[in-house]
């Protein structure tokens, strides 16, 4: 060994065996003695340092030196010659080299002939001058040492700098990576990133994801892909294309470690139920300070995956129905903003509402009527293929698509097969309401336009499926206008209750009052009542209101019979109406029994009149109020009767005690089709043990068809109008004349 190799080896101490394989260090050797430049050459033939060989370049001038600086790049070290074509040409030439050029890695050896030239100290510290020697001094071993010292601190230089980028890349590029809004999109950029920091172009790289724990069974898949591999993302991790990069992904999954080959780079990333690989394929080894940063950017990486996986779990629960796993009501309309936006030709969007959900809610558990939910938005999703289907209510399912899919007959068919949940087969009818999309509306008018429809469907559940038109929306504001009036005017106190008188057929006395509920409008100028019942009540009843109201009219009912009872006017019974709203309450009967208490009326003189179509709403919630009901020996009277849909089977299964002939049969007896109606209701009402009492008698041809039915008790015009209470005296004594 000559004893000048010795300290060839410096930095194969280091682990990097092939680093940048034979990649040479470039030595510039500017001198204007062409013999330098062949002596240089002899003197350094066939030596490596650190594993590389050297390669020569050669410049006659400082200007030829700096041409080729501009364009020659890594040049290692530069041999420089101090005096050429002037007394000062090497130094201005290194002043160039760092100022101008900007290179400060390069190292710089000068030297000079004479020792005359030596520049001054503070020369070579300003200019970053590595050393320097006379041409006499730099004899074969020298010039060795003092390369492989330059080369060496070359060598560092450039680790730093590149330690430097690379950091400076991986800071700078954070900010990007957690802008990423989706997986995807943070896993091509990191996968770009990754790539730009190994100076490599994209040749098969690949990221991909799958589940450890208890994800195990989760299929690895391509969430980001580049370079000849770029379609794949998306797929499955088998359909890569690409059996190397496949086998090699599998490789650092089972490792759960990253993968520095010599034929690709692996990063492995875990964070909870998940772990990622980003694979670049290369052709070199990494060197060691590669290998740091990259651990660096992958932490990096990690960490960035992990805030927009948490990003992507808050949209999820944001926008999904956890039960159904459908998008929900806020998906839902911003998917209409869309629709609306781009006014898609012959869109609909469309809402069905399962009927009585409630019921099969209260009837068979949470754990079916779950399943019903679950089963009906399958069913709607598989026949509805490309529509947008969503959860918008809690049994109110939402779809936009193009109208023939969303056909109102096609979905009603389509929810005609029963449904499997739990071990039952359940038939379910469904509301259903629709709205062309036509001009650019936004999503929630959209929304609030096929609601409307909705609700029209709802209040006549016999009508079928609607449209939206524009006269509902004119209808929607004079009710909300029409509601917050009520709303204000019950607060006030201003709304009353008037009675109407019902008559015995068996001796003419008044046998019982029916409290209807009145609207009276108090401006001066306005003479009469501001809505009738039939208009104010259902709107009460639609907001909830009805609850207070209706618990306002039982209270003044109850005062005005004691007041009644109180003068020894109390009829046998005062009949207050009851709607649906009051009777879901599970407490009603609770809150009837309070009030009467309170008022010391007997619970024998109360009636409660709950119509027929209030008895199918919800047949269960109100059979149990209405057994309550009739244990506190409260009487129970069935409005409306024959108006409905009502079973007989259901209908002794309730605790009724009076049937009230709805007037539309009352009519009749003077019209075409006589007595049927009414007589039918009577048989069936004795049937049950009822009683019967008709409403909206005004002839007395009809006082005696229904007397001749049997009929027990009568209530119209014919006897009296709905009157305030402080008028009923004068009404008895008046009666009392006749
Ligand atoms: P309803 O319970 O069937 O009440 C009978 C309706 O028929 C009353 O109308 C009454 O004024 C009317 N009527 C009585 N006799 C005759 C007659 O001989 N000829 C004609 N043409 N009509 C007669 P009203 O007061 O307008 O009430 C309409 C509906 O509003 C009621 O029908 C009831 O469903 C509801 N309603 C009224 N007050 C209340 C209330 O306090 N609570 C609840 N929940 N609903 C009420
Ligand atoms: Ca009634
Ligand atoms: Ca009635």
């Amino acid at each position: 060994m000559r004893p000048e190799d010795e300290p060839l080896d410096f930095l194969d101490q280091e682990p990097e065996p092939a680093a940048a394989g034979g990649v040479a260090w470039k030595l510039l050797i500017v001198d204007d003695d062409v013999e330098v430049h062949a002596a240089t050459r002899f003197a350094i033939n066939g030596i490596r340092i650190a594993g590389r060989p050297l390669q020569l370049l050669n410049a006659r001038s400082a200007a030829e030196a700096a041409a080729l600086l501009k364009t020659e790049p890594e040049i290692a070290v530069i041999l420089l010659d101090v005096v050429m074509e002037s007394p000062n040409a090497g130094l201005d030439l290194v002043q160039r080299i760092r100022h101008e050029l900007g290179l400060g890695d390069v190292r710089i050896i000068l030297r000079t002939g004479q020792p005359g030239h030596a520049p001054e100290l503070n020369v070579i510290r300003d200019y970053d001058i590595n050393d320097y020697k006379t041409k006499a001094e730099l004899t074969h071993t020298r010039l060795v040492t003092a390369l492989i010292a330059a080369i060496r601190s070359y060598d560092q230089l450039r680790t730093i700098s590149e330690n430097r980028r690379g950091l400076e890349m991986i800071v700078t590029a954070t900010p990007s990576l957690m802008r990423a809004k989706d997986l995807e999109s943070c896993a091509d950029e990191a996968l770009r990133l990754m790539m730009s920091l190994l100076h490599l172009h994209g040749d098969g790289a690949v990221c991909v994801q799958g589940g450890i724990g208890d994800n195990d069974g989760e299929r690895p898949r391509v969430i980001a892909a580049a370079g000849r591999v770029a379609g794949a993302a998306g797929r499955p991790l088998e359909q890569l294309g690409d059996a190397d990069l496949v086998a090699a992904v599998r490789e650092c999954l089972a490792r759960q470690a990253h993968c520095f080959a010599a034929s690709h780079t692996a990063l492995y990333l875990q964070g909870g139920q998940r772990q990622a690989v980003m694979l670049v394929r290369s052709e070199r080894a990494l060197t060691v300070v590669e290998r740091q940063l990259l651990e660096i950017f992958a932490a990096n990486v990690l960490s960035c995956f992990g805030n927009v996986t948490l990003v992507e779990r808050l949209n999820h629960i944001a926008y999904h129905d956890p039960l159904t796993r459908l998008p929900n009501r806020t998906c839902f309309i911003e998917e209409l903003n869309k629709a609306g936006a781009s006014a898609a030709q012959g869109s609909v969007v469309c809402m069905i509402d399962i009927d009585r959900f409630t019921d099969i809610n209260n009837a068979l558990g949470h754990a079916v009527a779950d399943q019903l939910l679950i089963a009906v938005g399958q069913r709607l999703g598989q026949a509805c293929p490309g529509c947008h289907l969503a959860r918008i209510g809690a049994d109110t399912f939402g779809l936009i698509g193009p109208e023939q899919q969303l056909a109102p007959e096609r979905l009603q068919a389509l929810l005609q097969e029963p449904f499997a949940a739990g071990d039952q087969l359940l038939p379910i009818s469904a509301t259903i309401g629709l709205c062309r999309i036509t001009g650019s509306e936004s999503g929630h008018a959209l929304f609030n336009r096929a609601d409307m429809a909705f609700t029209r469907a709802r209040l006549n559940p016999h009508g079928g499926p609607l449209y939206f038109s524009p006269d509902m929306e004119q209808h929607t504001h004079w009710r909300l206008e029409v509601l917050r009036q009520l709303r204000r005017d019950f607060h006030d106190g201003r709304l009353a209750v008037w009675f109407q008188p019902q008559v015995s057929l068996a001796d003419g006395g008044l046998s019982g009052l029916e409290a209807l509920a009145r609207w009276p409008d108090r401006r001066p100028d306005a003479g009469g009542f501001t809505q009738p019942p039939g208009v104010f009540i259902p709107l009460a009843e639609e907001s909830g209101l009805i609850v207070d109201i209706g618990a306002w009219i039982l209270d003044q009912s109850c005062a005005a019979y004691s007041r009644l009872a109180a003068e020894g006017h109390a009829p046998r019974r005062i009949a207050v109406n009851v709607s649906m709203p009051q009777m879901r309450r599970p407490d009603f009967p609770e809150r009837v029994a309070r009030t009467l208490a309170a008022r010391g009326v007997p619970a024998s003189a109360l009636e409660l009149e709950i119509t027929e179509s209030q008895l199918l709403d919800e047949p269960q919630l109100v059979l149990r109020n209405l057994q309550a009901l009739k244990q506190e020996g409260i009487q129970i009277t069935i409005d409306d009767f024959g108006t409905g849909y009502s079973s007989l089977g259901y209908l002794r299964q309730l605790p009724i005690d009076c049937i009230k002939i709805d007037r539309s049969f009352v009519v009749e007896i003077d019209r075409g089709r006589g007595d049927l109606f009414a007589e039918t209701i009577i048989t069936l009402a004795h049937k049950l043990g009822a009683e019967t009492v008709a409403e909206g008698v005004e002839t007395a041809a009809q006082v005696r068809c229904l007397r001749n039915l049997g009929c027990d008790t009568v209530q119209g015009f014919l006897y009296g109008r709905p009157m305030p209470a402080d008028q009923l005296a004068g009404w008895l004594e008046q009666r009392a004349l006749h």
